[in-house]
């Protein structure tokens, strides 16, 4: 069976945020494989984790989808300051086709287009991917589940940060499922009386006032914060008064973009003019919100350059839905080079820290065994881009760990779903509830 069928029959998909379906990107031809440990996002620590427990399996990962694209090269890219994970990557790559490359501690350095750039010096073009340069980008958590799935194992298990207002922030491996609340109650139970969570890290992350929300395949872990924390009352704010708060507020000073890593790049994003169709009807709107349409949605804008906390990420989301609503399609030039301040304007992580007012959070997050596995999953039908599954069992049924739970209907993209564990199907609807027994 080839690699790509193998990782397809394993339901990996990327495990760093995207969620694409990994069999579709491993089916093509690429000159190098980069795996992606650079996990930018403060306080989560799951990619190091993955890099300081299992790199073996990362690079044997690599190793097979270097085999399958047809690539020469494989680099690692790992922050130089995760001592322990550099560490443990170095040593797993002795004798193997693949190398490390340190990366400074700066964000968005796990953005698929910088890190293209940091490795190969190439710029994927405007709305494109990776393989147009003859690259393949992949999570070193996804890189490990492609050896798994090449020895016959699905994806059920994940590694995930539980950081922020707990008592012992810890990154765990937990199977699908598992929510939150047991999570937090792992981590020594939440440190504030009303705790918000930031699924996905501060940055690209969604806020959730639920803390019964289950883990799936795309989560790296979440960071707890107490309501009241400044952060997450911006993110709190409705979309409404985010909008009339920036038509009025806006000085179009310019440091959202002159921030901004992908107009750094060299690319045709300009967040400030996106705000000046704030102040239009949606007619009007439209001539500002190109200037959007290349915006990755890293969240600096609004996070950290704004000094006067207003939304041009925000303004930059809802401009793409509008775009691509009307079927607009990028057609300006496409970079050459990066801006000359490129280097100079990378955002640290420190900085960004005391921007975002978590510098009391930011603590180690070792791997630490799951206290206790629940007996209860709840697994959502759709864990992946694309589509839901489409259920293969019935409330009532009994299955093994391992057996399929649901697939995408052919020919659509989505990824294959399995029980994480022995048990009984409770209901099905959303999402499949598994009780374990
Ligand atoms: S940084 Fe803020 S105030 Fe300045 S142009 Fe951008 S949105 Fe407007
Ligand atoms: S979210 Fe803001 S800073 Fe990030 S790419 Fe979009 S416009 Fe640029």
């Amino acid at each position: 069976m080839s690699l790509v069928e193998q990782v397809r029959k394993a339901g990996v998909v990327g495990a760093g945020g995207g969620g694409f379906p990994a069999h579709v990107k491993f089916g093509s031809r690429a000159e190098i494989v980069i795996g992606n440990g650079a996990e930018c996002e403060p306080l989560l620590h799951k990619d190091a984790a993955v890099l300081e427990h299992h790199a073996r399996d990362v690079v044997r990962g690599m190793e097979l989808v270097m085999d399958a694209v047809g690539a020469r090269e494989g680099v690692l890219g790992v922050k130089e300051k995760k001592k322990a994970a550099v560490a443990a990557a170095q040593a797993a790559c002795e004798g193997s086709r693949v190398r490390v490359q340190l990366l400074g501690d700066y964000y968005p350095a796990g953005d698929e287009y910088d890190l293209v750039f940091a490795v190969t010096g190439n710029l994927i073009p405007p709305q494109g991917i990776s393989l147009q340069v003859g690259a393949v980008v992949s999570n070193v958590e996804t890189l490990a589940q492609v050896a798994a799935a090449a020895e016959g194992r699905a994806v059920t298990r994940k590694l995930v940060t539980i950081a922020g207002a707990v008592a012992q922030p810890s990154t765990f491996e937990v199977p699908l499922g598992i929510t939150y609340r047991d999570l937090i109650e792992a981590a020594g139970g939440a440190t504030c009386a009303d705790p918000v969570l930031q699924i996905g890290g501060m940055m690209m992350g969604r806020t959730s006032e639920s803390l019964d929300v289950p883990i799936t395949k795309q989560d790296a872990g979440a960071i707890v914060l107490p309501r009241e924390h400044k952060t997450i009352e911006r993110k709190l704010r409705p979309k409404p008064a985010q909008a009339r708060i920036g038509r009025s507020a806006c000085d179009q000073c310019r440091y959202c973009t002159e921030f901004c890593p992908r107009f750094l790049l060299g690319y045709a994003v300009e967040p400030h003019q996106v705000m000046r169709g704030l102040g239009f009807t949606s007619q009007g709107a439209s001539q500002w919100n190109p200037w959007a349409s290349l915006c990755c949605s890293c969240g600096l804008c609004t996070l950290y350059a704004c000094p006067e906390d207003l939304y041009p990420k925000e303004a930059c989301d809802d401009a793409k839905v509008e775009l691509k609503a009307t079927g607009f399609k990028w057609e300006g030039p496409a970079p050459t080079k990066p801006h000359p301040f490129h280097d100079g304007r990378r955002v640290p992580i420190e900085r960004l820290v005391s921007k975002l007012g978590i510098g009391a959070w930011d603590r180690p997050a070792p791997l630490r065994p799951l206290p206790q596995e629940p007996a209860r999953l709840v697994l959502p039908l759709k864990q992946s881009a694309g589509v839901a599954v489409v259920p293969a069992v019935k409330a009532g049924q009994k299955v093994k760990a391992g057996e399929l739970l649901g697939e995408p209907p052919a020919g659509a993209l989505g990824a294959l779903l399995h029980a994480p564990v022995a048990g009984r199907v409770e209901s099905v609807g959303d999402a499949i509830v598994l009780v374990r027994g």
